[in-house]
């Protein structure tokens, strides 16, 4: 036996790791909404009193998804502790309402760089480093990280099972149900029941051969969610049963839904969270469930009022996925406003080379302007005429990362009148409003961001603090001398513009503690213009909503 697996067993054994594990797989196809699956399951047991915990496995081989596009890979979301994740843990924290961590997130490239450092530091002896135990063990180590008093550990496996990527992890979820012991572990496994219009029937088919991917993999499913346009009938999931090994109340119905705050109720009203316990023997331990939040969020969302739209001039307009977070930050304050918030996505680049009247013609349909977060200089110009349209014609504006940066840049040349205002992202040849803090503190260390630095990993990552200066906007919006939000950008805005901009009513109404890097700037003149360095969408949850984003809409609304 393996060292971990030695490890994990034991400390079952002596009571060292007390949850149960709850392992999501998908079949079929991709985007089923695996992540929504186990967020649901996740917000379930929350409901009935649990302490859950959701981990999410992507066999993929980059190290994690800081440098991949968004427009393959959709969103990076940020944790409080600076990981760059893949876009499933922002629905697990928009679910749960808890922060997921650095340790709820790893990629296959991940876990093979662990052990190929480990096998040049001669971590291994000497032994031949294998797929099976070290790439295994390396797997099973992740599952039982950092746990504490959790009553349930969730555990999605990124991709479609067949993929040869997603092998080793589905050899290492087996194993894992032997080590902690098969009552301890429950695999859920999401397919698609597809709609054949000529035979008039929905078709089980390729579920059954998913299921029989699972079990050449070693995994017999205990329960199978079937995504459907429509409702099955028993014949069907009695079909489903016989050939899956499952019992027919374990051949869960997972109804097409036009909003995803729905799906944990429906998944319930299917009975998911009490064939999860059931399957546990935890039905006597759950509480009187309360579903209250979600009962809630589903009646705002039956009764919008109104319609707003805002406008976000981004760059990755095609692929929604792209500002996952964002999106769903509007909505939910929309929710809390009680108004539908309408997208308009444009492409920035078309806002450039155009006169003042086309622009104005393309964001006159907006109520709202909003830029987000973004690298690189493609279509930064037409974004900083968005913002221009948006100061000069009093359209509440949100800034957000990039979207201040910009804010900026467009105040300095055009109020100031520093025509080469820049960011040294952009050009070297220019006055530096934004530029790279070469030096900054971080837990009392000096930090060196070098403009030759690797790509990956040299932004300023994760919640810092942030002071507020009273009497502003921002004070009126957060009600705190301080707060907390989450970053992802390498550039600052440099300080020393402060005094300038403060004598054309555009003020610094959020510092850093140590007051030199500046995080929300805003116009005093101005119903609605303000713009932060933070990312405030990562924390935004559909129960609440965010502070900054439910006041844009409230202005927007007026
Ligand atoms: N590109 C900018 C920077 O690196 C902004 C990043 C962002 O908007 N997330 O500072």
């Amino acid at each position: 036996m393996s060292s971990i697996q030695t490890t994990v067993l034991s400390n079952y054994v002596n009571g060292k790791i007390m949850q149960k594990f709850i392992f999501v797989t998908g079949g079929v196809v991709s985007s089923l909404g695996k992540g929504i699956a186990s967020a649901s399951i996740g917000a379930l047991l929350q409901a009935r009193g649990f302490k859950v915990r959701i981990r999410k496995l992507d066999p993929y081989l980059n190290i994690d998804p800081g440098t991949m596009s968004p427009h393959q890979h959709g969103e990076v979301f940020v944790t409080e502790d600076g990981a760059e994740t893949d876009l499933d843990l922002g629905h697990y924290e928009r679910f749960l309402g808890v922060h997921p961590h650095k340790t709820d997130s790893i990629s296959g490239g991940r876990i093979y760089y662990n052990v190929l450092t480990k096998e040049r530091r001669g971590d291994y002896l000497g032994a031949t480093v294998q797929s099976i135990p070290h790439i295994t063990d390396e797997i099973k180590r992740f599952i039982s990280s950092d746990l504490t008093d959790e009553d349930f550990v969730i555990c999605e496996i990124g991709g479609t099972v067949g993929d040869i990527e997603g092998l080793i992890f589905l050899e290492a979820i087996r194993q894992f149900a032997n080590d902690v012991g098969r009552e301890n572990t429950l695999f859920v496994h999401l397919t698609l029941l597809p709609y054949i219009k000529a035979a008039g029937e929905l078709k089980t088919k390729p579920s059954q051969h998913s299921i029989k991917i699972l079990l050449e993999a070693g995994i017999q499913a205990d329960i199978i969610l079937c995504r459907s346009a429509m409702m099955m009938s028993d014949a069907e999931r009695e079909k489903i049963a016989l050939f899956c090994n499952l019992r027919p109340e374990d051949v869960i119905v997972a109804l097409n839904l036009d909003n995803i705050y729905k799906i944990p109720l429906a998944y319930h009203k299917e009975g998911l969270d009490e064939r999860v316990l059931y399957h546990f023997g935890m039905l006597d331990k759950a509480k009187v469930p309360d579903y209250s939040k979600w009962e809630k969020v589903e009646k705002a969302l039956a009764s919008p009022k109104g319609e707003v739209t805002i406008g976000i001039v981004g760059k990755y307009c095609g692929l929604q996925d792209a500002y996952k977070s964002l999106n769903e930050a509007l909505f939910h304050a929309g929710l809390a406003n009680q108004v539908k918030v309408k997208i308009k996505w444009i492409e920035a680049e078309t806002l450039e080379g155009v006169s003042d009247e086309e622009v104005a013609e393309k964001l006159s349909e907006a109520d709202g302007i909003l830029v987000p977060g973004g690298f690189g200089y493609r279509g930064v110009e037409g974004k900083i005429r968005a913002a221009k349209y948006a100061r000069e014609n009093k359209v509440p504006y949100l800034g957000i990362c990039l979207g201040m940066q910009i804010a900026a840049i467009e105040i300095a040349r055009d109020v100031l009148g520093i025509k080469d205002a820049n960011s040294t992202e952009f050009t070297k040849d220019c006055t530096p409003i934004i530029a790279l803090m070469s030096e900054w503190e971080q837990d009392g260390k000096k930090q060196i961001r070098g403009e030759n630095a690797n790509k990956g990993g040299t932004l300023r990552l994760g919640a810092y603090p942030c002071k507020i200066k009273a009497g502003t906007l921002a004070h009126k919006i957060y009600g705190a001398d301080e707060i907390s939000e989450r970053h992802r950008h390498r550039y600052e805005m440099d300080i020393r513009f402060e005094d300038d901009f403060a004598k054309h009513g555009v003020v610094i109404s959020g510092k850093s503690p140590d007051g030199v890097l500046p995080e929300i700037l805003e116009i005093t003149d101005h119903p609605f213009f303000i713009a932060g360095q933070f990312h405030p969408e990562f924390k935004s949850t559909p129960f609440e909503g965010h502070k900054l984003f439910k006041s844009f809409i409230a202005a927007v609304k007026k």
